[in-house]
């Protein structure tokens, strides 16, 4: 029993089998090494699939292995914790998520939270002190909104923004007046903003931090790259230092779960573990070993989705009860065009659907689908679709909500992987109950 007991747990997790990124020079791809990179079944009985490892602590070696997983942890000495200590801290089925996740934009690292919101609140406490300005591109996730400017506003931080599509000259604009307000701690983008889909010139962000900051004291820049990563926009490739999801949704993908992650360098994820560690907003063991199921598909299941969205659309644009459809795809001129040629592999799944009409029409529309379902999120397999003006953005003041295009007729859709002409009788059928 003792060779057993030797087979799972802290003590175990020294030996794996090395796990085999190439071969014969062939550097195999994410969606070939999110079933087994990161786990060595040998350690756990056999099992193909991880087990859930429900434990709050990990049993030491001995006490000098306890010492020197202490050391790593508490950053005495570099490289970060060679074992598991605490459930707080990190766990199996966390740190195999963690390698799958990094390998899809060939980050050097990456962490996995609670929620989106909660990866979110962790870079934001790990890079900013009272006193700094926040760079954000305009408009973020509400959330991240009102906890930038309500929430840090109370702890001295300000923020200052450009709109999403902005040139390069109004970036460096942005970064000046920024500087003349204090230190800027971080840049934070989001791209496409939600409900406008702009696109946010990242590689444009970066040549302006590098020119406005000396190596030394440029801040991080951080890019929110939930709706269309990390299959088809991968930041970290275009300048960003850090890459964050909520896991929630395609990443997820099954509207199942609430999680987050963020990639990136690893001295930068290093200080945001230091922080994760402190406050516990780590994922659970339950919602990781969900997640290694849900990127098992994730290609599948994003590229199925992305064609679905490109069929449906295309039905939408030419429909006369339609004013216009707001998806990537249909950029083809002019900077915004330019900008996701350069940054994008695909134009998502989610998109604007304007109606001729109002709320009225909106809501007639809505009450009609059959197969879609009216609920917020996106990402997931099913269709889904709701009205932000009278939803997400309730809450916007009038005017902003106006400038940012959320108007009555605006009904926003995320498609899922049913089967594309079923959800074209669908939209077909809604459109005529209006
Ligand atoms: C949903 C979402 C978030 C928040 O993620 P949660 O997992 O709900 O906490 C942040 N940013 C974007 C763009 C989102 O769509």
């Amino acid at each position: 029993m003792a060779d057993e007991n030797e087979l799972t747990g802290a003590t175990a997790r020294r030996r794996p089998k090395p796990d085999v990124l190439e071969i014969g020079g062939r550097k195999l791809k994410p969606s070939t090494l999110m079933m087994g990179h990161g786990f060595d079944p040998a350690l756990s009985e056999g099992a193909l699939k991880p087990p859930i490892f429900l434990t709050s602590t990990f049993v030491f070696e001995n006490a000098a292995a306890g010492k020197r997983f202490f050391e790593g942890v508490t950053g005495k000495r570099p490289g970060g914790a060679e074992g598991l200590i605490y459930s707080r801290f990190n766990g199996p089925n966390q740190e195999i998520l963690e390698d799958r996740l990094g390998l899809w934009e060939d980050a050097e690292d990456a962490l996995s939270f609670s929620s989106g919101m909660s990866a979110i609140a962790t870079l934001l406490l790990a890079f900013l002190q009272p006193g700094d300005v926040v760079v954000q591109s305009g408009p973020l996730y509400a959330a991240t909104e009102t906890l930038i400017g309500r929430i840090l506003g109370r702890f001295g931080i300000q923020w200052v923004d450009f709109p999403a599509g902005a040139t390069e000259d109004e970036i460096a604009a942005t970064v000046e007046r920024a500087k003349g307000m204090g230190r800027v701690g971080l840049v934070y983008l989001e791209s496409p903003a939600n409900p406008t889909n702009a696109l946010v010139d990242v590689e444009a962000v970066r040549r302006v931090c590098d020119a406005a900051f000396d190596a030394d004291v440029r801040p991080p820049i951080a890019i929110d790259n939930t709706f269309l990563g990390p299959l088809w926009q991968q930041p970290l490739r275009h300048g960003a230092d850090l890459s964050l999801y909520s896991l929630t949704k395609y990443a997820g993908g099954h509207s199942d779960l609430v999680a987050g992650g963020i990639t990136g360098s690893r001295e930068l994820i290093n200080q945001i573990r230091m922080i994760r560690n402190t406050i516990g907003t780590i994922t659970d063991p339950n919602t990781a070993w969900m997640l290694l199921r849900s990127l098992e598909t994730l290609e599948l299941r994003m590229s199925r989705a992305g064609e679905n969205a490109a069929k449906v659309c295309a039905f939408l644009r030419d429909h006369p009860k339609v004013e216009s459809v707001g998806y990537l795809g249909f950029l083809t001129e002019g900077r915004q065009a330019d900008i996701y040629r350069r940054h994008c592999t695909g134009a998502g799944s989610t998109f604007s659907l304007y109606l001729k009409g109002g709320e009225k029409e909106s809501f007639a529309f809505l009450d009609a689908l059959k197969i879609a379902h009216l609920a917020v999120s996106l990402g997931g397999t099913e269709t889904l679709a709701s009205h932000p003006a009278a939803m997400t953005h309730l809450s916007v003041p009038e005017d902003r909500k106006a400038a940012l295009g959320i108007t009555d007729n605006l009904v926003r859709v995320s498609i899922g992987v049913e089967d594309p002409d079923d959800l074209i009788a669908d939209f077909d059928q809604a459109l005529k109950a209006v």
